[in-house]
């Protein structure tokens, strides 16, 4: 793992246990101001604000300091306070909260309840990449620290991103390392129908037992208690008492603790004490990346080319994505097609249909000839000046890139030209707007007014 982001990692862990063994103030006062540096041979560099700051902190507070980051890093063996060189130290972002740590009895009763685990969600098939790195990171430290470093670990993002597939990941993760230890997961869904119905059946104390066993909890989509009051309330009961003994509470939802709406405040508060880790919306090479991963898997094989556009195409979450690949092996193996760029575009149709911009070549005549000053009809003419030649090949340029039309349908469009002629256009002006600066510049600006 990158060694930035493990440090940070540490010390958020850090952080957050100084938090809940001094309180806020001590922490806002003393803690928050510290910079965290580096690692060097096992020694933790952190910087404070000035000489008598860092007295202060070390021979108050160093020696907690130096516990909990050898629990949250075993490589850690000493830390040692300098002052910083730059007088405004800045804040990292580190100021989420944690939990006191203490020595956990192992619950030995092996009743894991909620749904099962599915097999595939593990680590291993989780595709790594920029827009995930630090949730997949956060989700690891929580797997595999013999301690609980973070507490909660809140994961959020929006819909298909791989929250549940972080968690799921996580149960695995602790289940192979220790059989024994009782994980439950569920839905907030699922835990407030538990919850009322255990109210109904004058069973609550039973719904409450259950909890007791367990080391961890894990309620997914806690957006969905939002609102609903006394679930909330019972929910915060169980969270409470979960932490306050030790147990790792891991949550996830669509939006960030503080954005959750119709949720208590203390309890919004309370979400936000371990670490918070967000999932961004997919980028194009992550999203490369899991259809590659996804299509090895898969006994046809599917061509790098459809691959590629799968990946431009389909850009709102990954389960999307997942389905859309899906879509096209069945189509493959089923009806026997060749799995091909139009091939592909026709069985997702549906799903293109929304993500495709629309714009037409009457458009993009229309837009290119004003944006250079000439008239619509020179632009289908036969006219060869470079005045009117090279907007001309900008606009069949552009109808190759942002239409789904063939060179020959194009080549219709521009007064009936030949194919070979919108290829032509369409390669020098790739190849010009690589050394050509305000031709390039030209394009993009279109491409952007246009893709609207
Ligand atoms: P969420 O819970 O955030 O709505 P899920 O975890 O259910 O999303 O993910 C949706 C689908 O996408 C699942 O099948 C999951 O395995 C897959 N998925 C999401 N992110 C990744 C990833 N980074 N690598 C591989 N598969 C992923
Ligand atoms: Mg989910």
């Amino acid at each position: 793992m990158d060694t930035s982001l493990n440090l940070q990692l540490t010390w958020q862990s850090v952080c957050g246990k100084m938090k809940s063994e001094y309180g806020e103030p001590v922490f806002d006062s003393w803690i928050k101001p510290l910079v965290v540096e580096k690692i060097k041979k096992g020694v933790l560099i952190v910087s404070a604000p000035s000489t008598f700051f860092r007295d202060w902190v070390s021979n108050n507070y160093r020696s907690k300091l130096l516990e909990f980051c050898k629990q949250a890093d075993e490589e850690i063996l000493s830390i040692d306070i300098v002052v910083s060189e730059e007088k405004n130290s800045s804040e990292i972002g580190v100021s989420k909260k944690g939990n006191a740590p203490q020595i956990k009895d192992n619950s030995s009763v092996d009743i894991d309840f909620g749904i099962p685990l599915d097999p595939k969600l593990t680590f291993e098939n989780f595709v790594v990449g920029k827009p995930n790195e630090f949730a997949y990171a956060a989700a690891q430290r929580v797997a595999m620290s013999k301690n609980i470093a973070f507490n909660p670990l809140f994961l959020y993002g929006g819909v298909g991103l791989g929250k549940t597939h972080l968690m799921h990941a996580i149960a695995w993760s602790i289940k192979q390392q220790d059989p024994k230890k009782v994980i439950a997961y569920m839905s907030a869904e699922k835990f407030m129908y538990q919850f009322i119905k255990s109210v109904r059946f004058k069973d609550t104390m039973a719904f409450k037992e259950q909890f007791r066993a367990v080391d961890v909890l894990m309620i997914d989509d806690i957006q969905f208690i939002c609102g609903k009051d006394s679930t909330q309330e019972e929910f915060f009961h169980t969270f409470n008492s979960l932490i306050d003994n030790n147990r790792q509470v891991i949550i996830s939802a669509d939006k960030s603790p503080s954005d959750l709406d119709d949720m208590e405040d203390r309890l919004t508060s309370r979400l936000g004490w371990g670490l918070v880790a967000d999932i961004h919306p997919t980028t194009y090479e992550l999203r490369l990346g899991i259809l590659q991963t996804k299509a090895a898997g898969f006994s046809v094989n599917i061509p790098d080319k459809v691959l590629e556009f799968v990946a431009h195409k389909v850009t709102s979450n990954v389960r999307e994505l997942e389905g859309a690949l899906n879509r096209i092996v069945a189509n493959a193996m089923f009806i026997g097609r060749e799995i091909t760029i139009d091939n592909a575009r026709d069985v997702l149709s549906d799903l293109l249909r929304v993500s495709e911009r629309k714009v037409t070549i009457d458009e993009i005549q229309k837009q290119v000839a004003s944006h250079y000053l000439i008239k619509l009809s020179d632009m289908l003419s036969s006219k060869r000046t470079k005045q009117i030649s090279t907007p001309r090949q900008v606009a069949m340029y552009l109808a190759k890139t942002l239409t789904t039309m063939s060179l020959p349908e194009i080549g219709k469009s521009f007064g009936g030209r030949d194919h070979t002629t919108i290829l032509h256009a369409f390669r020098k002006i790739q190849s010009d707007i690589e050394t050509d600066a305000s031709l390039a510049e030209d394009v993009r600006l279109l491409t952007t007014i246009l893709s609207k």
